[in-house]
């Protein structure tokens, strides 16, 4: 008989982690088959089976559902990546396949942040904008996902330091690009900020530790930070914690 699945949407340190505490649990009982959008070069590689590339809208999720027999889906993907969310959220809902998403708390703000939130990538360009036209040599931290780096390009002045995982398409020409992938630790940031002489970063509230230390430096120097806010969470129950998620995978198994 075939063994059911678990179907991990994945993209995230998270899923990652899920994904090899899923094997160690219920590999014997459960298949483990962790996604991937195949966007990045050399991901992590979770444990158990791996798929890369996109389903194809949510028809092409729903038939795949089906085709590997799914019998539980975790959305493990980033807080960013909401249109995979809702496409899993609906595919599950008319699959009849139970589906829980793991999401990562936000970050808390602390006493000394001077967090500007604001609601996506356009706020965030023209808040910038306004900061660099009091003060053309500001030093600007962008860690903003590859899609949101283009809203940026038309600034005037400014120094712009860019970290992303990818080289980025779309970057200003005048840009430092940093090419790094997390986790980072305090000392980095902190030297990072310093060197480049960094006077306001602009993130994602993205969460996660692996992310956290530039929040830290930002506070230590007194610099605004220019927050982009989350989506709204997708529909359904919701877990914030790797336990959790196994916990809500275990409870499934020993209701079947
Ligand atoms: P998105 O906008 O929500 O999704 C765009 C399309 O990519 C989806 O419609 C789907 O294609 C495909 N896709 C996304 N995640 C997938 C997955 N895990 N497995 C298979 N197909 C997937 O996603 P995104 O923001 O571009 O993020 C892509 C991936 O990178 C996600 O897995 C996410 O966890 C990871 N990630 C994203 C961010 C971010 O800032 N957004 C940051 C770190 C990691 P089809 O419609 O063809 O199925």
């Amino acid at each position: 008989m075939t063994r059911p699945a678990l179907l991990i949407l994945g993209g995230t340190s998270e899923a990652v982690r899920l994904a090899e505490m899923a094997v160690e649990r219920f590999g014997t009982s459960l298949r483990i088959i962790s996604s991937l959008a195949g966007r990045t070069t050399a991901p992590a590689t979770p444990a158990g089976e791996v798929r890369s590339g996109g389903f194809g809208g949510v028809t092409g999720l729903r038939d795949y559902l089906a085709a590997e027999q799914i019998s539980l889906l975790v959305d493990a993907t980033h807080p960013f990546a909401a249109q995979i969310s809702d496409q899993a959220a609906t595919a599950c809902t008319q699959a009849g396949v139970p589906r829980v998403v793991l999401e990562r708390p936000m970050w808390p703000q602390e006493a000394g942040d001077d967090w500007r939130i604001v609601a996506d990538a356009t706020e965030a360009a023209r808040t910038v904008g306004s900061l660099v036209a009091e003060d053309p040599t500001l030093g600007v931290l962008l860690t903003v996902g590859h899609n949101d780096l283009a809203q940026f390009a038309g600034i005037a002045g400014g120094r712009w330091v860019v970290r992303t995982i990818e080289a980025p398409d779309d970057v200003r020409p005048d840009a430092t690009v940093l090419k790094q992938r997390g986790p980072f630790q305090l000392a980095g940031e902190r030297r990072l900020f310093e060197q480049h002489g960094i006077g306001v970063l602009v993130t994602r509230a993205s969460g996660g530790a692996a992310t956290a230390a530039k929040l830290t430096a930002a506070r230590e120097r007194g610099i605004p930070v220019v927050m982009i806010d989350r989506p709204p969470s997708p529909p359904g129950p919701c877990v914030d914690s790797v336990g959790q998620a196994i916990a809500w995978i275990s409870g499934r198994m020993e209701n079947r």
